[in-house]
């Protein structure tokens, strides 16, 4: 029997990237499509999957679009990764933030409930919840203190997700995914944000990249190797909450160095901190401890840092160098 899958976030970096790992194992994928006045296809067009997709037109603030959808795809996984997921623009937009990324969950949860109560749920929550950090390392039992509007409507998501499996018994599980980069990652991520600098400066398009605290710490992974424990969370015979890092944390300062290095070129001589990216408040530092999910998933990062920022830049400079 071929299984189905709904994914939103379909167009985002790890929807395009679970999309893909799905279609793979056979799966007919679904995918909740937020109308834009742009085509929002580019990651699935890199990875010659936007012809896979059926796509469902719905909206996380739209609750009957969703139920729509699920009585539609008759999906067997529900993978929730839409969202508005940019930290910084949740104190420019922190009512939307809260509709789409607190509220929205429960209105995909409730047509689960009411229309396909048999399918397994997935919900992208995130470190961003840890905040404040309340321990050295942050695994599934460290509480939780969000720092921006993005973090609170997270936190809100993944307990609604809990309560949701403890209310109704759904096999519903909550992932605490630390950040996770690609080469298909949202350019205003200070990842990207540098990779694409590196790029246009090596090619002679820039000069400068004008960032905010690069003294901030992030535990960095691979978006490929992520999506794939969101697979596993739903493969499993009973839901759960799982931590996904590497365990490793490294500063945006030494990220840059690496990113700088890896086309000869010196960060300092280039990057200039620049006030009007600092945000009202920060999480200077967050290290994720992934051993439930390599001891219950079996699952374990395979991209060190170097590999992950050397594929970004790789791909930006082909980027960059296509529109010259
Ligand atoms: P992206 O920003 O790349 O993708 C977000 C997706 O959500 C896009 O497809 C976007 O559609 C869609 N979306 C936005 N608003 C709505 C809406 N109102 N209704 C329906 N869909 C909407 O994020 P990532 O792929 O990086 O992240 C996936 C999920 O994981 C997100 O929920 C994010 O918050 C969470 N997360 C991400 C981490 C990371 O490091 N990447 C870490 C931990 C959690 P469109 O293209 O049309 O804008
Ligand atoms: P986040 O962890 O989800 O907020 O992911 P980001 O990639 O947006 O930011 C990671 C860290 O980099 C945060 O601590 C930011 O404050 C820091 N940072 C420093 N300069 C920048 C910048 O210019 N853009 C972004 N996005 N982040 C920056």
């Amino acid at each position: 029997m071929t299984k189905r899958a709904l994914v939103t976030g379909v167009t985002g970096q790890d929807g395009a990237y679970l999309a893909q790992l799905l279609l793979g194992k056979g799966y007919e994928v679904h995918g909740l499509l937020a109308r834009r006045s742009t085509d929002t296809k580019w990651r699935l067009r890199e990875l010659g999957i936007d012809g896979d997709i059926r796509f469902i037109e719905g909206d996380l603030a739209d609750a009957a679009s969703l139920q729509r959808a699920l009585v539609k795809s008759q999906a067997d996984e529900v993978y929730n990764l839409g969202a508005q997921s940019f930290v910084a623009s949740s104190w420019d937009q922190p009512l939307l933030t809260g509709t789409v990324d607190a509220l929205g969950v429960t209105g995909l949860l409730e047509a689960i409930r009411q229309f396909k109560p048999d399918a397994r749920f997935y919900q992208a929550s995130t470190s961003e919840m840890f905040g404040l950090i309340q321990a050295e390392r942050q695994d599934e039992n460290t509480p939780f203190y969000p720092r921006s509007p993005y973090g609170v409507a997270k936190l809100y998501g993944h307990w609604i997700t809990v309560n949701y499996r403890e209310s109704f018994g759904l096999h519903a599980s909550s992932g605490i995914l630390f950040n996770h980069e690609s080469p298909l990652r949202g350019i205003e991520f200070v990842t990207r944000k540098v990779t694409d600098a590196v790029a246009r400066i090596k090619l002679g398009k820039q000069r400068e990249l004008r960032l905010g605290n690069i003294d901030a710490k992030r535990d960095w992974g691979f978006a490929g190797d992520y999506v794939e424990a969101m697979w596993l969370m739903l493969q499993q015979a009973k839901p759960a909450d799982y931590v996904v890092a590497t365990g490793v944390t490294t500063t945006v300062r030494d990220m840059c160095k690496i990113a700088f290095e890896a086309v000869g070129l010196n960060y300092q001589d280039h990057v200039v901190v620049d006030p009007a990216f600092f945000r009202p408040a920060e999480v200077d530092i967050l290290l994720g401890n992934p051993a439930k999910a390599e001891r219950v998933l079996g699952w374990k990062p395979r991209t060190s840092l170097v590999e992950l920022i050397g594929m970004m830049v790789e791909a930006d400079l082909r980027r960059v160098g296509r529109e010259q």
